[in-house]
C-alpha cells in the first residue's frame, strides 16, 4: 500500500514531464493568439454546484464524484470537470460587467471515480476554453478552430471533427418525447443503463457505445430533423462559418448532450491510435448553464481535452517528441571535496549555466562517464594543483577538446561557447 499510489492515479516522473510541458505550452499559445485568458480555479467546489451545474442524471454526478464533508461539516466534491467551476467564477467576479463575451482557459486535475483504462485515469488533467455572453454562430465556428488549431500545432493531424446541434430546451423537448415514442416497445431490448435512460435523459441513449443499444436506434428519429427554426438557423450559421474557413465536418446526429442547458451547437475531434474510444475533445453551446447555477440567462461555449488522452495519441502518432533538456556543465573534481567545488557550481549558477556536480565522491572516470551519460556537452575539472593555480580544465565532451581557463574567466567562457552552440 505505501509504496504503491491509489488506483486510477499516475505519477508523471521527469522523463515524462517534457511531454506535459509541450502540451501546456502549445495551449497557452494558442489560447493567446485568439485571445483567451488563463483562469485557476479551485480543485474542489460546494457538491451542490456540480449537482446542478453538471446536472445529477449524468454518469459524472450519479456515480463518479470524490464527494467529502469537510470538519465545518460541509459537502465538497473534487471537481470533476472545469466548467461549472468557471461558470461559477464568472457570477461571483461580476465578469457580465465586463466586456463580452469572456474567454477563458485553464489546465489542471480533474477528479471522477471511474474503471482506469489506457488514457483514463481517477485524477486526469483537462485543458478546457470556455467563452460567456455570446451566441455569436461565429463564436462557436472560433472555439472548434481554437481546438483544431492547438492540436494540430501539437502535430496531430488526421483528426475528425465530429459536428451536431443538441436545439434547445423547447425543441428538445418536443424530440425526446418522439424519441421515447419510437423506442416505447423496446426498453426491454436496450441495456440497463439505457433503460434508466429511457425515462430520465433518453437523448443518452442514442450515444450508447452497447452494440443492441445502437441497433434499437437506428431508425429512431434524429433531433437534427426536429429543431425549431432558431437552432436550425444558428446551427445552418455555425456550418456557414467553418465551411468558410475550409474546415471538414462530419453531421453525426447520434452526438448528444442530454442536459437541458446544453444548447445548439455540440462537436467532438476525434484522433486515430486511441481504439473504439477516440475522441480527445468534447465542446459545444450551453447558453442555459449560468442560469442553472442561479445566474441571469447568459450563453456560453466552451471545450475540454483531456492531456492524457492526447499524449497517448501523439505517441501513437509518433509526434511531439520533447525531451528533457541537459544540464550545461558538469563539475568534476580530483582531490577536491563535494563543499570545495560547491563554491564553483554556485558561481556558474548565478552566471545563468545550469550546473551539475557529484555528491558521490566517484572516481574522476566515473564522473566523466556520469555527464557523458546525462548528455552534457561541457565538464570543467576542478583538481587540487589546478585549484592551487587559480585555473580548471574545460573539456568538450563532443570533440573531446581540452582548454585550460582561469577560474575567474570560467563562466564568461563557458556562456561564449555555449552561446555559440545555440
Ligand atoms: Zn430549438
Ligand atoms: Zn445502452
Amino acid at each position: 500500500m505505501l509504496t504503491k499510489a491509489p488506483r486510477g492515479t499516475k505519477d508523471i516522473l521527469p522523463a515524462e514531464v517534457p511531454q506535459w510541458r509541450f502540451f501546456e505550452e502549445k495551449a497557452r499559445e494558442a489560447c493567446r493568439l485568439f485571445g483567451y485568458s488563463e483562469i485557476r480555479i479551485p480543485m474542489f467546489e460546494h457538491t451542490e454546484l456540480f449537482l446542478r451545474g453538471v446536472g445529477e442524471v449524468t454518469d459524472i454526478v450519479a456515480k463518479e464524484m470524490y464527494t467529502f464533508t469537510d470538519k465545518g461539516g460541509r459537502s465538497l466534491t473534487l471537481r470533476p470537470e472545469g466548467t461549472a467551476s468557471v461558470a461559477r467564477a464568472y457570477l461571483e467576479h461580476k465578469m457580465q460587467g465586463e466586456a463580452q463575451p469572456v474567454k477563458v482557459f485553464y489546465t489542471g486535475p480533474m477528479f471522477r471515480y471511474d474503471r482506469p483504462q489506457a488514457g483514463r485515469y481517477r485524477q486526469f488533467h483537462q485543458f478546457g476554453v470556455e467563452a460567456f455572453g455570446s451566441q455569436e454562430p461565429a463564436l462557436d465556428a472560433e472555439v472548434v478552430m481554437l481546438a483544431l488549431f492547438f492540436l494540430q500545432s501539437l502535430g496531430l493531424d488526421k483528426l475528425t471533427l465530429h459536428l451536431n446541434s443538441v436545439g434547445c430546451p423547447e425543441c428538445r423537448s418536443r424530440y425526446r418525447e418522439s424519441l421515447r415514442a419510437a423506442l416505447r416497445g423496446k426498453v426491454k431490448e436496450l441495456c440497463p443503463d439505457c433503460g434508466e435512460r429511457y425515462e430520465k435523459n433518453p437523448l443518452r441513449i442514442l450515444d450508447c457505445k452497447n452494440e443492441r443499444c445502437q441497433a434499437v436506434t437506428k431508425e429512431a428519429p434524429l433531433l437534427a430533423d426536429e429543431l425549431c427554426n432558431g437552432c436550425r438557423e444558428h446551427f445552418a450559421a455555425v456550418r456557414a462559418a467553418l465551411d468558410a474557413l475550409g474546415v471538414a465536418y462530419v453531421l453525426n446526429p447520434r452526438l448528444v448532450r442530454g442536459l437541458d442547458y446544453y444548447t445548439k451547437t455540440a462537436f467532438e475531434i476525434m484522433a486515430p491510435g486511441l481504439g473504439a474510444q477516440s475522441s480527445i475533445c468534447g465542446g459545444g453551446r450551453y447558453d442555459h448553464l449560468v442560469a442553472t447555477i442561479g445566474g441571469p440567462d447568459i450563453p456560453g461555449i466552451g471545450f475540454a481535452i483531456g492531456i492524457e488522452r492526447v499524449l497517448l495519441a501523439l505517441a501513437a502518432a509518433g509526434s511531439g517528441g520533447a525531451e528533457a533538456a541537459a544540464p550545461d556543465v558538469f563539475v568534476a573534481t580530483a582531490g577536491v571535496t563535494p563543499a570545495e567545488a560547491l563554491p564553483y557550481v554556485m558561481e556558474l549558477r548565478k552566471a545563468g549555466l545550469a550546473a551539475e556536480m557529484d555528491f558521490l565522491n566517484r572516481s574522476l572516470k566515473a564522473q566523466l562517464k556520469l555527464a557523458d551519460k546525462k548528455g552534457i556537452r561541457y565538464v570543467v575539472l576542478l583538481g587540487e594543483a589546478e585549484l592551487q593555480a587559480g585555473q580548471a580544465t574545460v573539456k568538450d565532451m563532443q570533440s573531446g577538446m581540452q582548454e585550460a581557463v582561469s577560474l575567474g574567466g570560467l563562466c564568461a567562457y563557458l556562456a561564449e561557447r555555449l552561446k555559440e552552440e545555440n
